[in-house]
């Protein structure tokens, strides 16, 4: 009888460990090895990255309208996210043909603690499929001061990839209370602090462009740690700060005390509940920004205080409003969870109250569930509506800690 042999190295069945039977043929298990042995030498070919793969789909208004199932309001900020985005992955990917240099639009949001600067970037980079860190600036220190060094801004970016450098290269860093990194003060050279503009000037770096050895566990450097080399020119930066004070450096510009020869016509139409609306890079200067940081975050601008209609509309309205998780929660239990109108009023007057705004919602929520969630899944009611009464009854018993 004819022996079953290698239909690669032509070994028979009884010289080699295994052999496999294919339709047409037969591989023994040395070749199979030897098979995986060269795979694992061959360099897969570069995927699509997340950039070019979405930029030719996703428009500016589709961003925009994706933003709008999650946020709420924010319309100026979310239109100039919107194009910023676009435009970066169009530059990105286009052609080294091109005579015209497209410059990085890298971004600052300035707005209230709590009025979706966060929700907003984390919201964007989901929806394009990129790698994206939230990083805080208030840890970051010159080289040879306590804290971090500037480049440990990208080590959360290369976690979020699997340390896969190329698609971090891509990716979106928010830089949170870039507010914090201000030189205190008017005047440099009174007031030359290292915590505010030696850590201003480092960071002009990466968000220039240029490569950086970053320290893979982050903290600080040390000398025999390995490095790896990051080019941030194709990152994209968004920073937000909520910039305490810039209020009054915005209406000083716009000169609202001073009443002069036609303030008086200019003024009317001047919204004094809400200077940030009118923010020019020259204010974020007279804050404390280095000139050259605010040239490198070329779109400004700005996120409105939330209102109590916002903040109603942020209870019940966003894909995964905080609402509709409690009634996913108990509906998972079999129960039917409904709130009445007045209890969503009375939340949001809570919410108000405290000064605690988008923020405090959730843990005035927590408190008022809290009983519910504890003991419904071991009660036979299938159904719980949460009036105001009930909600008051729950929340005065609590003490609220944020
Ligand atoms: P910050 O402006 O301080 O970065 P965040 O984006 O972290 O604020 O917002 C804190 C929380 O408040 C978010 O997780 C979100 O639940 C809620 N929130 C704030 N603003 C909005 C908004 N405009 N629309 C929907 N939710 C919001």
């Amino acid at each position: 009888m004819k022996k079953n042999k290698c239909s690669f190295c032509g070994r028979s069945e009884n010289e080699v460990p295994f052999l496999l039977t294919g339709i047409d043929g037969f591989i023994c298990s040395d070749c199979v090895s030897h098979a995986n042995e060269i795979l694992g030498q061959i360099k897969p070919k570069a995927k699509p990255t997340a950039a070019k793969k979405n930029f030719a789909k996703i428009k500016p208004i589709d961003i925009k309208k994706h933003l709008d199932e999650y946020v709420i309001g924010q319309d100026e900020a979310k239109k100039s996210l919107a194009v910023a985005v676009y435009n970066h992955y169009k530059r990105i990917s286009q052609e080294d043909t091109s005579d015209v240099d497209i410059e990085k639009s890298n971004i600052i949001l300035v707005g209230e603690t709590g009025t979706g600067k966060t929700l907003l970037a984390k919201t964007i980079a989901k929806f394009l499929d990129v790698p994206f860190a939230i990083v805080d600036a208030t840890v970051l220190t010159e080289a040879g001061y306590v804290g971090e060094d500037i480049e440990s801004l990208l080590v959360r970016l290369l976690q979020a990839t699997d340390y896969d450098v190329e698609r971090a290269e891509q990716g979106i860093v928010f830089i949170d209370e870039i507010d914090k990194i201000a030189r205190k003060g008017d005047n440099p050279s009174i007031t030359r602090d290292v915590s505010g503009e030696g850590v201003q000037q480092g960071l002009l770096k990466l968000l220039e462009g240029a490569v950086v050895n970053v320290p893979p566990q982050g903290g600080r450097k040390h000398p025999d740690q390995k490095m790896i080399q990051v080019n941030t020119k194709n990152i994209l930066f968004i920073c937000g700060g909520a910039f305490e004070g810039i209020q009054k450096i915005i209406a000083r510009r716009m000169n609202t005390h001073t009443v002069g020869y036609g303030m008086k016509e200019k003024n009317k139409a001047i919204d004094k509940n809400n200077f940030l609306q009118y923010i020019v890079p020259q204010d974020l200067r007279t804050f404390g920004l280095i000139p050259e940081i605010i040239g490198r975050l070329p779109i400004l601008t700005h996120l409105n205080p939330l209102d109590r209609d916002a903040l109603r509309n942020i209870l019940t309205e966003p894909k995964n409003a905080i609402i509709k998780q409690y009634v996913e929660l108990f509906r998972l239990d079999g129960i039917e969870l409904k709130f009445e109108d007045s209890a969503y009023d009375y939340i949001v007057d809570k919410a108000v109250e405290y000064k605690l705004g988008a923020r405090g919602l959730r843990s005035i929520c927590e408190s008022i569930m809290l009983d519910y969630m504890y003991e419904a899944p071991s009660k036979k009611e299938k159904q719980l509506t949460i009036t105001k009464e009930l909600a008051a009854e729950k929340f005065s018993k609590t003490e609220l800690t944020i």
